[in-house]
């Protein structure tokens, strides 16, 4: 039954059917996993004597008096009596038959929520009804759902469908149990049947408490099998790209010597670790799906030209694709520098290019010239094409959804063949995410930076002390450091943000007229933002005024002093990528965030933890404490799917066994319990996976 349409239940036509479809609800079993958000308990009596302030409770009564109070509204005051008190009710709207209706010596049934009034306590607006003489009136069996709902649909409209399809449940069953019975027993689940119909209709003695911090076995239940049925859809994406083929890359050890040789610093060892990691990848003749995280400044992109070195030594052209015009236009300097005295050409597309130059470059790739070629998202379009792609650079993933990822993955494809895919993030993935929203990928860390750092000192100035903040600036420029000003705005109008970035710089640019201040935002041409930025980078402008667009990857080991502009409107990693552009030289670093105050108490906590900590996994791992991982990680961007009955906070503790128990059914081939529960839970979502 569970596949059927909502349509088939009594009273939904159409427009209950698009009301339905609203909260998602399509089929019958949508509806019963549309959990209660809360239950009222109704169940029993409450003795009027006994009640206490903020409960909701049902009392019974006879009306001792019924009058219109002219207080400061007017209002219908009805004392209740039972034998061990009276109690108020109060009602601000009623109507002439409503007064009459609670005519003295009436004996009610109420529902409502225990206030302080006038009187002590009272129930404004309960719900009531009139009970009949020697008729003993039923308690309800159950505690009563509240669910989620949505306009045009009512508590009790959707209470009555829910009850038509667990009745239908009860007769027909029809929620198969996909879970062998083992898992269960290990886990200590209940039958998935039995914690649907008590979620709906628990019993009196269910404890509230636990039902509303999900941590009741029925709740647990369905959390497990959700998370389950992610982690399978991850893993069968995971399988299905290593079923295909990729070519084995090895060698390259000549070309790696040569750029060693000219750097001015060796590897650390932690990225000779995870280079180790990759090559290992790279060997196999099925594409590689790495994640490489490490904090700001750890260097990564060394890490990766010196993946890309094996694969052009064995001919392979590679791609690599930053997020932002400013980092991939860095990246292709960078990279040029270091690439093309060991005779590779470096191609280069972004957006903003000019037709002559970009159809230059793009015959570049397409003709296998380029062994490199560095870009935006630009390199997804369609006439981008590559003689022989054998190998994906993305770097700072978590800008890059899942498709992108994939799409990029679709056009590496030739002959059969995919590339394989080296991802790179800054923004350390604490590990429960890692764990649900990656498990499709294998992941290093370098999880170390590279001698001669200095820890970012950092400050929370308000903003009312601006000027001493301009002076410190001008003391720092004096002594011939450089800054970064940072621009923010809450706004997502990149117009206003980038005329804010402009206003400042004016502003900056006349109180310190002894120096040089440079604007880079993303409305700028990268030709403009280029020439900024290499002023910068040879000392020829002292302070940058820039929006975010800084945030990843720009590298000026000069600069010591950043100020950020309402840094309270920033996520914590997005902060920390910030600040990670200073601290890059052997001088003291510091950071100030300029905020405004008053700060909220979330703002506050933030920002200490900004001042306390400079270890990217600690902030990323408050991050998700406070605002979750959807913020983390943008949601929408990654593809990080919206669960219907988990929370990743909530539930981090189920991650260990839910993996464990994913890797049990594949263990033992039990791909069709496999595939229905991710068919169950993801549905049509799922497909996108595939794309
Ligand atoms: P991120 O991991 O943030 O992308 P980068 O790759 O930009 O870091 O590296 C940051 C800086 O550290 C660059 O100037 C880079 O040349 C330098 N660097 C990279 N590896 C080392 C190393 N092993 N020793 C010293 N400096 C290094
Ligand atoms: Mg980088």
């Amino acid at each position: 039954m569970s596949q059927r349409p909502v349509s088939e239940l009594k009273g939904v036509g159409p427009q209950v059917a698009e009301k339905l479809a609203r909260l998602q609800i399509f089929s019958l079993q949508d509806l019963l996993f549309h959990l209660p958000l809360r239950y009222q308990d109704r169940t029993r009596v409450t003795a009027i004597g006994g009640l206490q302030l903020g409960q909701d409770a049902v009392i019974e009564g006879e009306v001792k008096a019924a009058d219109i109070v002219m207080g400061r509204r007017r209002s219908l005051v009805c004392r209740l009596q039972d034998g061990s008190g009276t109690v108020t009710l109060r009602f601000f709207h009623f109507s002439a038959a409503q007064k009459q209706g609670l005519a003295v010596g009436t004996r009610l049934r109420c529902y409502g929520e225990v206030r302080r009034g006038s009187s002590g306590l009272e129930l404004f607006h309960p719900e009531y009804s009139r009970l009949q003489e020697g008729m003993e009136a039923p308690v309800e069996a159950y505690l009563t759902p509240i669910y989620p709902v949505t306009e045009g649909l009512h508590q009790n409209r959707l209470r009555g469908l829910v009850e038509q399809a667990l009745r239908l449940l009860e007769q027909e069953g029809g929620l198969q149990e996909w879970l062998p019975p083992e898992l269960l027993a290990e886990h200590g689940l209940m039958a998935l049947q039995d914690a649907v119909l008590l979620l709906h209709r628990p019993p009196p003695e269910v404890s509230q408490q636990q039902l509303l911090e999900g941590q009741h076995p029925a709740q647990r239940r369905l959390i497990f099998e959700e998370l389950l049925a992610h982690q399978l859809s991850l893993l069968q994406l995971r399988q299905r790209i290593q079923a295909l083929q990729a070519h084995p890359l090895q060698g390259g050890e000549t070309l790696r010597e040569a750029l060693l040789a000219r750097l001015p610093f060796s590897p650390t060892a932690a990225q000779r670790r995870v280079l180790e990691e990759i090559d290992a990848d790279l060997e196999q003749p099925r594409p590689m799906l790495r994640l490489v995280q490490g904090d700001v400044g750890s260097g990564k992109t060394l890490v990766a030209a010196l993946a890309a070195l094996r694969s052009l030594a064995c001919g392979g052209q590679v791609a690599m694709m930053a997020p932002t015009e400013i980092l991939a236009e860095q990246h292709y300097r960078t990279l040029s520098d270091w690439l093309q005295p060991l005779g590779i050409q470096v191609a280069w597309l972004a957006g903003k290019q000019g037709v002559r130059e970009r159809r230059e470059q793009l015959a570049l790739a397409e003709q296998g010239q380029a062994g490199l070629v560095v870009g935006t998202h630009a390199l997804f379009q369609e006439e981008v094409r590559f003689q022989r792609l054998a190998l994906v650079i993305i770097d700072e993933q978590h800008r890059f959804g899942v498709h992108q990822r994939l799409a990029l993955k679709a056009k590496g494809e030739q002959d059969g063949y995919q590339p394989h895919q080296l991802i790179m993030t800054a923004t350390p993935i604490p590990r429960t995410l890692a764990m649900s929203a990656y498990a499709d990928l294998d992941c290093s860390v370098i999880d170390e930076l590279p001698p001669g750092r200095t820890p970012v000192e950092t400050v929370a100035i308000p903003e009312e002390r601006r000027p001493e903040v301009i002076d410190r600036v001008r003391k720092g420029c004096r002594e011939g450091r450089q800054a970064y000003w940072v621009c923010t705005l809450v706004e997502e109008s990149e117009v206003l943000q980038c005329q804010a970035a402009q206003a400042t710089a004016e502003t900056l640019s006349a109180l310190l007229p002894e120096f040089r201040v440079g604007l880079v935002h993303g409305r700028m041409k990268a030709a403009e933002k280029a020439a900024v930025m290499d002023a910068f980078k040879a000392g020829g402008v002292q302070l940058l005024v820039a929006t975010t667009v800084i945030e990843v990857g720009v590298d000026v080991p000069n600069a010591s002093l950043m100020i950020i502009e309402n840094p309270e409107r920033l996520g914590l990693a997005q902060l920390h990528q910030l600040r990670g552009r200073v601290g890059r030289g052997a001088t003291r670093s510091y950071c100030v965030l300029l905020y405004r105050a008053p700060l909220s108490q979330m703002g506050r906590e933030r920002l200490g933890i900004m001042r306390e900590s400079s270890d990217g996994f600690v902030i990323a791992e408050k991050d998700l404490q406070l605002r979750g991982p959807g913020e983390l990680l943008g949601a929408r961007q990654t593809g990080l799917v919206q669960y219907r009955i988990a929370d990743l906070q909530r539930d981090a503790a189920l991650l260990e066994p839910v993996q464990a128990a994913a890797r049990w059914l594949q263990a033992r081939g039990l791909d069709n319990n496999a595939g229905s529960l991710i068919q169950r839970w993801l549905g049509a979502r799922e497909q996108y996976g595939q794309a």
